[in-house]
């Protein structure tokens, strides 16, 4: 039976959230139902509740940043248990068929994906996130979330942290390895903890010195202010691995100079607008530009384990469903320290 749940959402493109029902699915063969205790709030829930990337589809309950426990199970399910502490992603299906699904890299699905929110599932029925109360999720898109790791503080994990983890990972971020991260937001801060707990020696690049406490707190070795001209200058060609999480357009030229000849810069950041690039900032030192997003199933549950060995976490401000307006300026306005997490129990 369709069920009808608690959810804040964005009626139309641009006007603020508000308090709604929406449909959930009867839990399948292979579903899990889960209890929301908490979401994040990632920038991209802004950038798609705004329709900077393109025409949204409203309501639109944005959320993939999902911690919650399992209540009920379908029958054919096996990875999860009635009780057990999960979380979902960015995704809540792949086409399972493709290359790159078999390859278990379901985030660059070439066939038909189901995001967690805004997208229609392959029924055709469209997506709602988890600024909401309970989910209906195919348990093979549901993660693990390990005992050590406080639900509140993982929650952002399921995006800010595999967004990071993976591209660190792929590109081997580790001792001997001078990495830096660009903007200190809630991407940017987990960068900073899981780049320092993988032995790399690392850098913050922030528009201000108002994070510079609090960076070297996360585990950064080294804290720069953009602002500063002179930062440029001191640091060109300092960089194995730069990683951009801004999510505005950047000086890119500018960023690629402090990448070590044959370093990589890898954006993450997804701004509104397109940025321009003079291509002799790769050609001269042989430069990677590379773009990464998110992480795949199996990669997210090696992040969400990896943290809990390391004791890692999101620096989290939690907020009832009454402050996610406010909470949405605020991100805007680069001041988060350094994620919003929604108390479900207030939606
Ligand atoms: P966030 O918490 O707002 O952090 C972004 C940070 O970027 C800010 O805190 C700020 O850091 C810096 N920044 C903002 N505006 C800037 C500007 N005009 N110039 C220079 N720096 C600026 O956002 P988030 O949730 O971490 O997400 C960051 C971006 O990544 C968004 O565009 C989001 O959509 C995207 N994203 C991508 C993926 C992926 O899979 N690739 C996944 C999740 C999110 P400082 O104050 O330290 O300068
Ligand atoms: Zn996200
Ligand atoms: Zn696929």
């Amino acid at each position: 039976m369709t069920t009808n749940v608690s959810a804040i959402a964005a009626p139309a493109a641009n006007t603020p959230l508000v308090r709604t029902t929406v449909p959930r699915r009867p839990v399948g063969e292979h579903d899990v139902l889960i209890e929301i205790k908490y979401a994040g709030i990632c920038h991209s829930d802004i950038h798609q509740v705004r329709n900077g990337w393109g025409e949204g589809i409203f309501p639109m309950v944005p959320g993939h940043e999902i911690a919650g426990i399992v209540t009920e199970v379908g029958p054919g399910v096996t990875r999860h248990r009635v009780g057990d502490r999960v979380g979902v992603g960015c995704f809540v299906d792949s086409c399972r068929e493709c290359e790159q699904c078999r390859q278990g890299l379901e985030q660059y699905c070439t066939g038909k994906g189901t995001s967690t929110y805004n997208d229609l599932d392959k029924n055709g029925e469209p997506t709602y996130g988890g600024y909401s109360t309970h989910i209906v999720v195919d348990e093979n898109y549901t993660l693990r979330i390990p005992e050590g790791i406080p639900l509140d503080a993982a929650a952002p994990l399921l995006c800010a942290g595999v967004t990071l983890y993976s591209p660190l990972t792929h590109w081997q971020a580790g001792p001997g390895k001078k990495v830096a991260i660009v903007g200190l937001g809630g991407l940017g801060h987990m960068g900073v903890k899981i780049a320092h707990a993988l032995g790399a020696e690392v850098t913050v690049l922030s528009q201000s010195l108002k994070k510079q406490e609090d960076a070297l707190k996360l585990g950064a070795d080294h804290y720069y202010a953009t602002s500063d001209p002179e930062t440029f200058a001191a640091l060109r060609g300092s960089f194995d691995l730069v990683i951009s999480t801004v999510s505005a357009p950047l000086d890119f030229d500018a960023y690629l100079s402090l990448v070590k000849p044959d370093g990589t810069m890898v954006n993450v950041g997804a701004p509104e607008e397109p940025v321009k690039v003079a291509l002799f900032s790769l050609i001269i030192g042989r430069k990677t530009l590379a773009g990464s997003m998110i992480g795949s199933i199996a990669e997210t549950q090696e992040m969400l384990d990896f943290c809990a060995a390391h004791s890692l976490a999101a620096e989290i401000e939690l907020i009832t469903a009454d402050q996610v307006n406010e909470a949405y300026e605020r991100v805007l306005a680069s001041d988060v320290r350094y994620r919003f997490v929604i108390d479900a129990s207030t939606i």
